[in-house]
């Protein structure tokens, strides 16, 4: 059977210039599309003309970063350049029946963040928490018990049950999915009523100080009456190299004048 081409050997060869087609380069028009919609495209290389760089940030875009136990939707939404080297995220609330972080929010919408970050804002980290006015998930879980970090069993049938097991809620486990994805080099969470900048195990004590003071609210240690087991904070600062910072309003709702400038200083101070 040497030498002869038979009907398998033609269709072999015909598969290897399928393959030798596939591998070929892509057409550089994919290679020339801007980076988002609007965007200008790129020079050509070698272009006496550089393509100025843009002032303008794209419009938001928002993201489902998970759901919760009931089915509710973890949205994520970019503000600034989604190119920008910097990342910014801000939790508006982790308990559902503390709302004031999104009064910060909403105020964050009107802001543009400084070209060289990309800020991520996540309404509600326990949507199901939030529909009903309530602390835990619809599962009875602390989600600032849950995350993967010094976890302990605890306070089952309490509104600060740790859960089963660490991460065992899906909110829990969309924000460490999403947070260890982005590596903020700063995460802010809004919570109440303990009314401050939280320095308990602060990743950056003087960052943490400079965020309080324009702010314009005091710098408190709150250390959960001992020692924090499972907090987001505690996870974010013993597993990403940026700094996770809780910050408290007080019992009320904050005003807008103070939302906004809680909101700037989240911004710009580094
Ligand atoms: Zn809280």
């Amino acid at each position: 059977m040497a030498g002869h081409r038979g009907p398998l050997a033609a269709v072999g060869a015909a598969l290897a210039a399928a393959v030798v087609v596939l591998l070929s380069p892509v057409p550089s028009a994919a290679v020339t599309e801007p980076p988002w919609p609007g965007a200008p495209a790129p020079s050509a290389p070698g272009s006496l003309h550089p393509t100025p760089t843009p002032t303008t940030p794209p419009a938001p875009s928002t993201v489902e970063i998970g759901r919760s136990r009931q089915g509710r939707q973890l949205l994520a939404t970019r503000y600034g350049f989604p190119t920008a080297p910097r990342t910014v995220v801000v939790i508006g609330l982790l308990h559902g029946d503390e709302p004031a972080g999104l009064k910060v929010v909403a105020a964050l919408r009107s802001l543009t963040p400084p070209t060289d970050t990309q800020l991520w804002v996540v309404p509600s980290g326990n949507p199901d928490g939030l529909a009903a006015g309530r602390r835990t998930n619809a599962a009875g879980v602390d989600l600032n018990r849950n995350f993967p970090n010094s976890w302990v069993y605890a306070g089952r049938g309490t509104s600060t049950y740790s859960g089963p097991k660490a991460a065992s809620e899906p909110e829990t486990a969309a924000l460490v999915r999403f947070l260890s994805a982005r590596r903020p080099a700063l995460t802010v969470i809004f919570h109440q009523p303990l009314y401050g900048v939280d320095s308990y195990h602060a990743k950056n004590p003087a960052w943490a100080q400079r965020l309080a003071t324009a702010m314009g609210l005091p710098l408190k240690s709150f250390s959960c009456g001992g020692t924090c087991h499972g907090t987001l904070t505690g996870w974010h600062n013993a597993t990403l190299p940026g700094m996770g910072l809780t910050v408290e309003f007080g019992s009320g709702t904050p005003s807008s004048a103070k939302a906004t400038q809680v909101a700037k200083a989240v911004l710009t101070v580094r």
